[in-house]
């Protein structure tokens, strides 16, 4: 028998979650963001429930490939855009649309020999202070795009620095209208929390909206909302299963370090996950689990192949019981525990305990973690 760890994608989530999406952004053309093989799901377990999206963003040259591998013919951009000139020839062949942040990629695109002119999205940097010609010097990079003849359209985007928090995106929205009003083109800014949060806002004008983490049904805003606040469903669940079960007596330690002490006698279960797998290390005693769709916590270090898990609320569990680490139950009768909403363990609650965001656990799905599609 295979060592009982599974990942499951949820295709009918994954189509829900770009349903809310588009309804969050009912007039704006969506590019599903699919970079970092689609944040760990698999380009190719999602490409059909992302269909119904009008684009793929990504940034890999080769997740390109893939997407027009599966039979995508309408629109693909890059993210990025080109590293070297040499990329700008697989953008004509594939006919990719790419981002052009600074003047190396202008210059690259001066000296690319194509007979099909590109579409580029000109990328402004509006605080963010990473990719991006400053507010001051968007207009001469329009104007020296506009004038090439290996550039087709022109549009227009910036990337929020801070539309999952309290400073929000008004100070990055007035910049950018201040300086592109009188630019023509279509406009791309809001990424998943921006959608969820402020597309509906009167100046947030938005062509293209290009969610990524929402599609995946993680909230982007956590703790400040919750997945299904948002009405997301989690689209990645990490099930795995008891292969042990240890009784302490008080005082008794559990793991590597001893970090975790008994103070009465309790029964653990041995959990067939650790990092190897893509469960944080830095999840500490007290991480959400559920065991038998009954909500407990981690105990003591995570380990490479293994966590423990506090068996106190479960006295039938044992050997074989399910856990899950995150997203939904496969084989237990759900119900047993209400977490926002639907029996399971959010992504963002784990994340959250380990210091981290649900982006970093899903990217970080090992490869050794066998993986089904459900719908
Ligand atoms: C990754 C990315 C997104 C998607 O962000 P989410 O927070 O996952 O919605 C949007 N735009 C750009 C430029 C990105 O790099």
């Amino acid at each position: 028998m295979p060592r009982p760890i599974q990942a499951t994608i949820d295709i009918h989530a994954l189509r829900h979650n770009l349903a809310q999406i588009k309804a969050a952004a009912p007039d704006a053309l969506v590019w599903a963001v699919v970079k970092a093989n689609a944040y760990g799901h698999g380009i190719e377990r999602v490409f059909e429930a992302l269909r119904a999206a009008d684009g793929f963003a990504l940034l890999d040259l080769s997740e390109a490939e893939r997407v027009r591998q599966l039979g995508w013919r309408g629109p693909v951009l890059l993210l990025e855009g080109a590293f070297e000139t040499r990329d700008l020839e697989l953008c004509s062949r594939l006919n990719l649309w790419h981002v052009v942040h600074n003047e190396a990629q202008i210059d690259m695109l001066a000296v690319h020999k194509t007979h099909q002119p590109h579409r580029v999205f000109l990328k402004m940097n509006s605080g963010m202070n990473r990719l991006g010609f400053a507010p001051s010097a968007f207009r001469a990079a329009w104007t020296r795009l506009n004038a090439l003849p290996q550039v087709d359209e022109i549009s227009l985007m910036t990337h929020f620095s801070d539309a999952d928090g309290e400073k929000g995106i008004e100070a990055a929205v007035a910049t950018f209208s201040k300086f592109t009003h009188d630019l023509s083109g279509e406009r791309s800014l809001c990424n998943s929390a921006a959608v969820l949060r402020h597309a509906k806002a009167q100046n947030v004008r938005a062509d293209w909206v290009r969610p990524g983490i929402a599609l995946y049904g993680s909230a982007p805003d956590f703790p400040l909302h919750t997945a299904s606040e948002w009405q997301l469903q989690p689209v990645m669940s990490l099930n795995a299963a008891i292969v042990g079960v240890q009784h302490l007596q008080p005082g008794d330690t559990v793991g590597y370090g001893s970090s975790f002490v008994a103070d009465r006698a309790m029964r653990i279960g041995v959990v067939s996950c650790g990092y190897a797998d893509g469960y944080p290390r830095s999840a500490p005693t007290g991480t959400p689990v559920c065991v038998d769709g009954v909500r407990t916590h981690t105990v003591g270090r995570v380990s490479m192949d293994m966590i423990t898990v506090d068996l106190t609320p479960l006295p039938q569990a044992g050997l074989g019981s399910e856990v899950t680490l995150w997203g939904l139950p496969q084989k237990t009768n759900a119900g047993a525990t209400e977490v926002a909403g639907a029996a399971g363990v959010s992504i963002d609650e784990v994340a959250m305990a380990a210091g981290t965001v649900g982006y970093e656990l899903m990217c970080a799905l090992s490869q050794r973690v066998p993986v089904n599609t459900s719908s």
